[in-house]
């Protein structure tokens, strides 16, 4: 029987760590390049860009995971979807969905339409994406939920689209992670992670990852990363793979802060608006409940003035005002001039990203003293920005 999940992020089956001398911590290979025995007899590898064990040692953990055959580790995260990118040639189509992580409307926007792949974005949640496919498009790309307005696609009903229409379904799995979802199993062909975010979980690492169940995708990936050279250096393999450890713990106290937040902020008459698809009134509820084991720590919610958001930024103390997400320490982000810096004006209004939205990534310190922080602050903004 295979491994419980909280176990493969710890354990690889069959693995006893015997052939390394017992070390319970797996070693960091720091080598850029590997002796042979000679003519023809390579040790299983050979130089660092195209393959080391440590790094190995990760992708199978991951791969483990996200219930993929292969896993390949990136220096970050765009540098996974980049060479996924890399699978489509000029004269290709590619579906994005509307709401994405900003880097990657950037990569598609200014670097993929350069190469000659022509992008189309649409609401994977709301709209019938078979509209949009034409003879030249050759995959589907989204998030769930996504980031920052938890917009929640059916990736199964999706799946089966992309399916009878021989296209690619791919991914971005960073918001919830291997431990609350696996995009695979429910008819993805590639899952992309930041690794930076829940998987090494500590704000100290920059890792990507990208995931497959299908041998062709897997053999050109591995063909791209060693061309390319974006794989994860030895020491952040080890550091990622560290991080992985905790995953479960973290994941859980997290989500259960989450939801301490969530109805906090649903009691502020200052909030206006709260985004959680845990929320029984969340559209994409349901869905996540049939493809998800959680709702995730991430909550994105709207307060009455622009004023008043900029005043929590600048005064939070515990809770940090920074960008990124995943971690160990609750994060509050501006969405608006930190993740969709670069996203067009008239995309962040149909999405509605405002100068009054606010994103918290819930970390796991004690609740109380996150709700205090967020209480003395509202309170102290009610003196000051009563309007
Ligand atoms: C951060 C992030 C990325 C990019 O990952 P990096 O590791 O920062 O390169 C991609 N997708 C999502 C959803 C992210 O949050």
């Amino acid at each position: 029987m295979e491994y419980g999940i909280e176990t493969r992020c710890l354990h690889l089956e069959g693995d006893d760590g015997k052939n390394r001398y017992g070390a319970v911590s797996f070693p960091i290979y720091q080598t850029a390049t590997f002796a042979h025995r000679g003519v023809g007899e390579s040790t299983g590898y050979d130089y660092t860009r195209l393959q080391n064990p440590t790094r190995e040692q990760l992708e199978r953990i991951v791969a483990s995971m996200e219930k993929g055959t292969d896993a390949l580790a990136f220096s970050s995260g765009m540098a996974a979807i980049g060479a996924v990118m890399e699978l489509f040639r000029p004269g290709n189509h590619i579906i994005v969905d509307s709401d994405l992580y900003g880097g990657s409307v950037r990569l598609f926007r200014n670097i993929s339409e350069k190469n000659g792949i022509s992008i189309t974005a649409v609401d994977c949640s709301r709209e019938n994406i078979s509209r949009s496919i034409t003879e030249k498009t050759k995959a589907v790309y989204l998030e769930t939920p996504t980031n920052p307005m938890m917009h929640v696609t059916d990736i199964r009903k999706l799946g089966k689209i992309t399916k009878e229409r021989g296209i690619l379904l791919i991914v971005d799995n960073t918001f919830l992670s291997p431990y609350l979802q696996n995009p695979l199993e429910l008819g993805a062909d590639i899952v992309v992670h930041s690794g930076t975010k829940y998987l090494g979980g500590h704000n100290d690492t920059i890792a990507g990852f990208a995931v497959t169940n299908r041998e062709e995708i897997s053999r050109q990936l591995r063909y791209i990363i060693k061309t390319t050279g974006a794989g994860l250096s030895p020491f952040d393999s080890w550091l990622i793979m560290r991080g992985i450890q905790t995953l479960a713990v973290r994941m859980d106290r997290a989500q259960e802060n989450a939801a301490g937040i969530v109805e906090w902020l649903l009691g502020q008459k200052r909030v206006t608006k709260v985004i959680y698809p845990g929320l029984k009134s969340h559209p994409g509820y349901e869905i996540m409940k049939r493809q998800s084991r959680g709702f995730g720590a991430m909550i994105t919610f709207d307060v009455d003035h622009k004023e008043f958001a900029q005043y929590l930024l600048r005064n939070v103390k515990l809770i940090r005002f920074a960008e990124s997400l995943g971690g160990t320490e609750t994060l509050l982000t501006y969405p608006l001039t930190q993740t969709h810096a670069d996203v067009p004006a008239n995309e962040l209004e149909k999405n509605g990203i405002t100068d009054r939205t606010l994103r918290f990534s819930v970390g796991i310190e004690n609740i109380k003293d996150l709700i205090g922080e967020l209480e003395a602050l509202f309170k102290a903004g009610e003196e000051k920005y009563h309007g």
